[in-house]
């Protein structure tokens, strides 16, 4: 399926070229674009239907057969999917297919109590690996690639998300997953890996690495990372090129839309591809929820296009971007998105992880010794964030018994921790200590300075 295109060259060292996974589709026509989104529209409402929760939501805004869907501008009569109702939809009030047509579930990191989980069947499998496949091959990557992921497996999506897409386009996939970085460099040297996914956080860490486990630059072939999992701006970007001698390439993704391969820069790094064949793309104005023009920045809403066990319409992603108005010339028809700049909530991502200060909140308040106040802080421990939770506790723990101090401090450090998945730094503070607010509670703050 490779197709060579113009050769490009880098400022890096190595020679680019534009490859093609799939040029058909990656070129499509907006003439030819239109009729099939239509179709797989028309098609995803139809599966949505099918669910509990969308049968009865549709109804009520007048769609009760995909023949009610007539145009894409019809997109319009659809109710927007949030975040909250998956959870509400949970366990499979989403659920368009027989359960035995399932094959696979992920859930959205770092949430527990109710998380929210999406259903894959083998088809939603294929298609996935297929836009994963399609995605790396636009960097230059191919089956000439040693791939190590870098990137937790399991239900968070990174992990399985690349695996499968380097597989399918032939690479050989180192699949090490997240952290122990002593192993991580020394499979990266010892087998030539030339490609790395990771999170840029870690990026960073690695190469902070290198000399404690004795790496020298000269003795790794890597040449691209792919980067994602969290937010980073272009001068990080630019640092993990500059520290690693590579090129590092945007990923952006969320599980509720697969995970990776939603959104991915091609060689010219220039905003990332958004896979129009398998996603509608919606920008809309967070406050009023009205579409906004290609170059306006607002919160990306999502149609899965060809997914079939658990179709999504309207998805608030939450995240802020822009549509880059020009073309790019790889020639890939699709239209980019800017890097994510913020987000419309309040949710945290930590080392690559999700998390929301209501989580941590609900764990610290149902331990009976602390008090009513605390803070969390989140800083930067080298490349890599820190988080530290601050809770004031009663003063009858005050006894004078460092002991027992230590073993509450275990405690809320081991409850925080198998709720948001990173390991907090808990202090433990006096009552009266911690800032009080009088208006809204400013409970976070992020000290991580953003490079
Ligand atoms: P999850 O559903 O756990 O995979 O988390 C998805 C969220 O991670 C997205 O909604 C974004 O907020 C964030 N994210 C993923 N990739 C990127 C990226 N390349 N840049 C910035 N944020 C990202
Ligand atoms: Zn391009």
């Amino acid at each position: 399926m490779f197709a060579a295109g113009i050769i490009n060259f880098r400022h890096n060292k190595y020679k680019m070229q534009n490859t093609f996974w799939n040029e058909n589709i990656e070129t499509i026509g907006k003439e030819q674009l239109q009729p099939l989104q239509l179709k797989l529209l028309k098609d995803t409402v139809s599966a949505a239907l099918k669910t509990s929760f969308y049968k009865n939501r549709l109804y009520r805004s007048g769609i009760k057969s995909p023949d009610d869907i007539k145009t894409l501008g019809d997109l319009n009569k659809i109710p927007f999917t949030t975040k909250d109702d998956l959870r509400e939809a949970y366990p499979s009030g989403l659920l368009s297919t027989s359960s035995d047509d399932v094959i696979r579930i992920h859930t959205s990191s770092g949430t527990t109590g109710t998380p929210t989980v999406i259903y894959h069947t083998k088809e939603d499998l294929d298609n996935w690996t297929e836009l994963v496949a399609r995605s790396i091959v636009a960097t230059g990557f191919s089956r000439s690639d040693i791939f190590q992921n870098m990137m937790s497996y399991g239900l968070f999506t990174g992990g399985l998300g690349l695996h499968y897409g380097a597989e399918r386009v032939g690479a050989t996939v180192i699949p090490i997953g997240a952290g122990n970085t002593k192993r991580q460099l020394q499979l990266m040297r010892d087998f030539k890996t030339t490609t790395i996914h990771i999170t840029p956080s870690y990026a960073l860490h690695i190469h902070s690495k290198f000399k404690e486990n004795n790496i020298k630059r000269g003795d790794l072939c890597l040449k691209r990372a792919f980067i994602g999992a969290e937010p980073h701006s272009e001068n990080t970007r630019k640092k993990i090129e500059e520290i690693l001698e590579i090129d590092a390439y945007n990923s952006y993704g969320l599980s509720e839309m697969n995970g990776p391969g939603v959104s991915f820069e091609c060689i010219y790094k220039r905003g990332m591809h958004t896979w129009e064949d398998s996603y509608i793309l919606e920008i809309v104005d967070p406050v009023t929820q009205e579409p906004l023009c290609e170059g306006k920045e607002g919160e990306i809403v999502f149609t899965t296009l060809r997914r079939k066990a658990t179709p999504l319409l309207r998805y608030r992603t939450r995240d802020l971007a822009f549509v880059y108005k020009d073309s790019c010339p790889c020639r890939r028809t699709h239209r980019r998105i800017s890097r994510i700049t913020g987000r419309t909530d309040d949710m945290l991502i930590v080392n690559g992880v999700n998390m929301f200060p209501s989580q941590i909140e609900e764990v610290i308040m149902r331990i009976p010794e602390v008090g009513t106040n605390y803070q969390v802080q989140l800083e930067k421990d080298g490349a890599l964030d820190r988080l530290i939770v601050k809770v004031e506790i009663y003063s009858k723990m005050f006894t004078g018994n460092v002991k027992e101090l230590d073993n509450l401090k275990e405690k809320i450090k081991e409850e925080l921790r198998a709720s948001i998945i990173i390991h907090p730094v808990v202090e433990l503070h006096e009552p009266g200590s911690l800032p009080v607010f009088e208006g809204k509670a400013k409970r976070v703050i992020d000290l991580r300075v953003k490079i």
